[in-house]
């Protein structure tokens, strides 16, 4: 097969073979544009020497052949004595890896032929210091020598000089310089520094291929999930040089503002520079629009080349290019990297020039991209001081005096105050204190703690796992890093990175969240709001996925639905069973007969009504799936902990303990080892005889009154935590009694969650009962990889990402091999049993994006999740659709 393309034989569509700068290289010359000749070795000759250990046979012939008709195009041979050919060799895989592998310049230069360049350039500095880097670029790419053997040695000629400045050292200087750097070659690795220019390339080639294995480059493609067997393509360029005087110099430029979207000519160039110069800011640069001045018939080729580059990839493009003595040179395009805001911008201007269609447009753009539009952030100019950096679990930016306990911030949140709820941890009692907070910040759990889970529900900004931070409840002081702030001390928190600063850092409102809470119109002249609802409006007409929220309160589910959302996809009831109420749940704990505990009951059930009338009416017209209770029935109990040291110090006291004592018996009756795998979900609904059907009779009894109002309550139950179809025929016989008892004329849905492995497995048995299945990811990924979802981030998770076990934590992006592999089957046997079975999924994982292209693959109804990320939903699930 053949291994190595000229520049003109490849194009764009080319990148596995000739990687992403080759395939580039060849598209700008197929163009007619001013490319400087050169070839590409394919990843084809990479990937035989990655499994064979040595460079492919024919590769050489292949390579001769090509040098022969590059020096034929130039007129010169390679490190041709009088006159060299001077080359690069510059790697270039398929998959942008930046930075990991490796580039040699100024190959072809040696002691004779740097003398050649000296003269032909008529600047023996340049030809000095080109060979200089050769060199130094060889010695740390080929030879494998440290580079602070070059730079000392540079530091030491600067010093003989009595100089800081590179451009201060001359010819002679440089001469020197390379001398040394020849003998350092020779100590480290005991031979010459190879003068036969093919010999400098072959080296450099193999030094390419191999640094596809380097560890850093390894290490990266396994936290990116790029395949480790692609390997890179290598490009042999001829050299122009952007350094040979004032009317020579170099750049970069984009189509359009990659930071905004804003249509015009973006760019910085460089005179008297290479590209590496204008990375390693030795000197400023100036604004391309400066070009102008400076070489008019470069620019305004340049500004003609943009245009066609963009017109030809149909997109922002990102260019670096070379002036040699007033001769434009084009090194490098590639479709460029953007912001959130540029790519929604960017995609419907588009649209408006014609260049491309709505579809391609939505294609474009992704619910990563929105999601970051949806953040306030802290205004980048304001001063900061960072006190800690930990895990961002709720993105958004906020501020506020810390508080240390729920009521606290309460109190402070009426008084009109801003706070930070600052906890080890969060429980669901402290809903309301994180209500009321702005922002919560922990010190232990991670992104699938309840405080992070809680507050990406609520849009409410949390930082967790900070465990820098010793909080000291009892002295009101947190420690960290040696400073140590108290309960009166205002602290920032930045949900996205994770930062926590001290003081109030001033923060920016999202114009898209107004658009999306409806207090901004699509078309009040915010056009980046302009472009969100256009291409969203479009994923709506196209997405086949149902979108749905989780949510437990009115509220939330009325802003759910300002946001899109088609229904309620889970309402979580035990959120329900809080606040005041906790003294009835504990009355039927601590029952000690039927009666007291149909007593307990009796009580919870108008006010569990309440809720159901809220919801239903909210959601009037939409499904709301309502799971019955599903946690551990001890959650509603104050910590055993606690309880035991109030009943020891009233015993020491001599005082009766009274109900603590009686608390403190049930909880340790209650105490499991394991809860999450204990008296929970439908277990619960089997044990306590009356728990279900008195949420049952609310639920109904919800509906049938707002029905006699003339509203359209949709409610649908739902079964959590079924492994066997008995216990799912058990619970549903109980479900459908109280709904004919208390006369609903209609039919509710009676559904369950897929949250065992176990329940995937048997879909088929549990499909005869169930009118529904909702997959409840986070306990399927739970129970299916045995990692506890309220420890693991914040424990072992960060070691396992930088090991590369897996990319993402798999609570937030399903796992599709595995968790993934269940929901396939859940849904197959399901629908073999019933084939008009009705699917959704409620897990965390409904609001993430490549998720949600997954459940769309996997032809469910619908996924359902947090209000806040119900438009990322929407646009992925039109994305999908595509
Ligand atoms: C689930 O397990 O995915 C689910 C939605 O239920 P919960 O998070 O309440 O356990
Ligand atoms: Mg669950």
């Amino acid at each position: 097969p053949k291994l190595v393309y000229d520049f003109a034989e490849g194009n764009k569509t080319m990148k596995e073979l000739l990687g992403g700068k080759g395939a580039n290289l060849a598209e700008m010359t197929n163009l007619g544009l001013p490319v400087p000749p050169g070839f590409t070795i394919s990843t084809e000759a990479c990937k035989a020497y990655l499994s064979t250990g040595s460079v492919p046979a024919e590769l050489a012939d292949e390579i001769d052949h090509h040098v022969d008709v590059l020096q034929q195009k130039m007129g010169k041979k390679l490190g041709q004595a009088d006159d060299p050919l001077l080359v690069s060799v510059r790697s270039g895989a398929a998959v942008s890896m930046p930075g990991m592998m490796e580039t040699v310049l100024n190959v072809g230069l040696n002691d004779d032929s740097v003398n050649g360049l000296a003269h032909q350039s008529g600047n023996p500095r340049f030809a000095w210091d080109a060979y200089r880097r050769l060199i130094q670029m060889f010695g740390k790419t080929v030879l494998g020598m440290e580079g602070d053997v070059f730079e000392d040695a540079i530091e030491a000629a600067k010093q003989a000089k009595g100089t800081s400045n590179d451009l201060d050292l001359d010819a002679d200087d440089l001469k020197t310089l390379v001398q040394t750097f020849k003998q350092a070659v020779h100590d480290h690795t005991g031979r010459e520094f190879p003068q036969d220019p093919r010999t400098q390339m072959d080296l450099a080639i193999e030094a390419v291929f191999g640094s596809w294995n380097s560890e850093r480059a390894i290490l990266y493609r396994r936290q990116e999930r790029i395949a480790t067997d692609l390997g890179t393509a290598v490009n042999i360029c001829s050299m122009v040089f952007g350094n040979l005087g004032m009317d020579s110099g170099t750049g970069v430029c984009f189509t359009r503002d990659p930071s905004t979207g804003q249509p015009g000519v973006y760019g910085d160039y460089l005179q008297n520079a290479q590209g590496e110069d204008v990375v390693a800011g030795i000197r400023n640069t100036v604004p391309l629009a400066d070009l102008e001045q400076i070489d008019k018939t470069s620019y305004d080729e340049l500004m003609a080349i943009m245009a066609t580059l963009e017109g030809h990839y149909r997109d922002l493009c990102d260019i670096e290019f070379t002036v040699e003595r007033g001769k434009l040179w084009m090194l490098q395009t590639r479709v460029g990297k953007r912001t959130a805001a540029a790519a929604f911008r960017i995609a419907t201007s588009l649209i408006d020039e014609g260049v491309i269609d709505t579809d391609e447009a939505l294609k474009r753009v992704k619910g990563a991209q929105l999601a970051q539009l949806m953040f306030p952030r802290f205004d980048a100019d304001a001063e900061k001081e960072l006190i800690t950096k930990a895990i961002g679990a709720s993105p958004g930016a906020a501020s506020g005096k810390v508080v240390f306990t729920s009521a606290a911030a309460v109190e402070a949140a009426d008084k009109g105050e801003k706070v930070i709820l600052v906890r080890r941890e969060t429980n669901p009692d402290d809903l309301h204190g994180m209500i009321a907070a702005q922002g919560i910040l922990t010190s232990r759990g991670g992104k699938t703690s309840h405080a992070a889970v809680v507050a990406r529900g609520m849009g409410k900004t949390c930082v967790c796992g900070a465990e820098e931070l010793e909080v000291n409840v009892a002295e009101g002081t947190i420690k960290v890093n040696g400073t140590v702030l108290d309960a009166d001390a205002t602290i920032s928190i930045d949900g996205t990175t994770g930062e926590v600063f001290v003081g109030e850092v001033p923060v920016v409102a999202s114009p898209v969240v107004q658009y999306f809470e409806g207090s901004l119109d699509a078309d009040s002249g915010d056009e980046l709001v302009a472009s969100v609802h256009r291409l969203i409006t479009h994923a709506d007409e196209v997405r086949r996925l149902g979108v749905r929220t989780n949510a437990d309160t009115a509220d939330d589910a009325a802003r759910a639905r300002r946001f899109g959302a088609e229904g309620i996809g889970l309402c979580r009831t035990e959120h329900m069973f809080l606040g005041e109420r906790r003294e009835a749940v504990e009355r039927l704990i601590l029952a000690n007969d039927d009666a007291e505990c149909e007593a307990a009951l009796a009580e919870l059930e108008p006010l569990q009504r309440g809720d159901f009338l809220e919801l239903l009416g909210a959601m009037d017209g939409q499904p709301v799936t309502i799971r019955l209770i599903d946690p551990p029935l001890h959650e509603f109990l104050p910590s055993m902990e606690d309880l035991a040291v109030k009943v020891a110090l009233a015993q020491e006291r001599g005082q009766d303990p009274g109900r603590d004592a009686t608390l403190l018996a049930a909880v340790q009756r209650l105490h499991e080892q394991n809860p999450m795998l204990g008296l929970r979900g439908v277990r619960l609904g089997l044990v306590i005889p009356g728990l279900f059907a008195m949420q049952v009779r609310a639920i109904a009894s919800a509906a049938v009154e707002l029905k006699s109002q003339g509203k359209d309550p949709r409610p649908e139950i739902m079964i959590p935590l079924v492994g066997a179809i008995q216990e799912l025929h058990l619970a549903r016989d109980e479900v459908t009694k109280v709904l004919a008892e208390v006369g609903v004329e209609w039919s509710i849905p009676i559904g369950t969650m897929i949250e065992l492995p176990r329940a995937a497995v048997i879909a088929d048995q549990i499909a005869e009962a169930a009118d529904f299945f909702s997959f409840g990811t986070n306990d399927l990924t739970q129970t299916t990889w045995g990692f506890s979802r309220d420890d693991v981030e914040g424990s072992f998770f960060s070691r396992y990402l930088e090991k590369g076990i897996f990319a993402v934590s798999p609570f937030e992006s399903i796992d599709v091999e595995g968790v993934g592999a269940l929901v396939r089957t859940g849904v197959d046997r399901g629908r073999a049993t019933k084939p008009d079975l009705k699917l959704g999924i409620c897990g965390e994982h409904g609001g993430d994006p490549d998720s949600v292209h997954f459940f769309h693959d996997v032809g469910l109804d619908y996924v359902s999740c947090s209000p806040f990320r119900v438009p990322i939903a929407r646009l992925e699930a039109g994305r999908a659709a595509l």
